[in-house]
């Protein structure tokens, strides 16, 4: 079987005043089942863009440019309305970010995962929607009462546990998380990822966590994929990630973290990634970067195979890889 999720040379532009500026250049990432996948990267490198396009939900004026996305099969730029809609939630599905705030605040827990139901199936009575509401709060780790409770009555982690259930209600083939546990404090953060990936696996979806906090996805994913500038610039097994980092990027990041279990957003790092529209010649990262040479200020690596499993877009990690003095390249 082949992958659940296929991006192929994505990318996603905001058009403004006639002008299209490239938020998501493109990527190309595949997913199989039950892989979990982290991408991070400092806010404005296009992740939360990318996780949006991967279900259509962008907003104008972000555009889909080029590329193409397969889930489960289907190609999803093809689909007109209908079938989009019924396409999310049922193949793929979104934990937004701040999806504690995106629940309906005068309706129930129950009449929302109803709603969620009912408008994609029509053959399940009211008993047997019941009976799967209450089953998803249990295997969410919720008791079943909370069906009958409004959004104001629970608690941050309570909230977001309905957001894993709304998000499996219709058992999808990809799951999409958007920094789903950044408002909640460390402690409860934990217990609401590990039980997203345990639904998450229970189910065999595939999953995307979007982050910026390195120490979470140390212990939730198998893999991680940095994007820089819209671009990813780095994606590896999570232990080669941490243990042996190939993009110089990679390595600030993991540099300025102060221990592997402390968490830490993405602040450490000198310098500005660049605006919309304001990418420098050759490398995006090269004004910033401690390696940079003369090819970086005039050619764009691309990202291509650095090891096993493996990929970076970085010119001195391919002159390493193909045995190549890097000086001697940039000469
Ligand atoms: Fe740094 Fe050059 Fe690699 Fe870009 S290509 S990350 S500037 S060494
Ligand atoms: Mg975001």
């Amino acid at each position: 079987t082949g992958p659940v999720l296929s991006i192929r040379n994505l990318s996603v532009t905001y058009r403004i005043a006639n002008e299209d500026f490239p938020a998501v250049s493109d990527v190309n990432l595949d997913l199989a089942a039950g892989e979990r996948i982290g991408i991070v990267g400092e806010s404005g490198s296009g992740k939360s863009t990318l996780a949006l396009a991967l279900m259509r939900l962008h907003k104008h004026p972000a555009r889909i440019a080029s590329g193409s996305v397969t889930i489960g099969g289907t190609d999803l730029l093809s689909l007109g309305k209908e079938p989009l809609r019924r396409f999310r939630w049922d193949r793929v599905s979104m934990i937004p970010q701040g999806a504690m705030n995106s629940l309906n605040p005068v309706t129930t827990v129950r009449r929302q995962m109803t709603d969620t139901i009912r408008a994609h199936t029509r053959e399940l009575s009211k008993r047997d929607i019941n009976a799967r509401i209450e089953d998803l709060l249990e295997r969410v780790g919720l008791d079943r009462g909370v069906a009958d409770l409004y959004p104001h009555e629970l608690s941050g982690g309570m909230k977001q546990r309905v957001c894993i259930a709304l998000a499996i209600v219709l058992e999808p083939q990809l799951i999409i998380a958007d920094e789903p546990t950044s408002a909640l404090d460390v402690v409860v953060q934990r217990r609401v990822i590990e039980t997203l990936k345990d639904v998450q696996s229970q189910l065999g979806a595939a999953m995307i966590l979007i982050g910026h906090d390195m120490g979470l996805m140390a212990q939730s994913v198998d893999r991680l994929a940095v994007m820089y500038a819209g671009r990813l610039v780095d994606d590896a097994p999570i232990r080669d990630f941490f243990h042996d980092p190939q993009h110089p990027y990679s390595r600030l990041l993991i540099d300025s973290l102060p221990s592997p279990d402390e968490l830490k957003p993405l602040t450490g790092i000198p310098g500005m990634q660049p605006g919309l529209g304001r990418l420098p010649d050759g490398c995006p990262f090269h004004p910033r970067c401690p390696n940079a040479a003369e090819v970086c200020r005039n050619i764009d690596p691309p990202l291509e195979l650095s090891g096993p499993s493996r990929r970076a877009a970085c010119h001195m990690v391919a002159a390493a890889r193909a045995g190549r003095n890097f000086e001697e390249v940039t000469g």
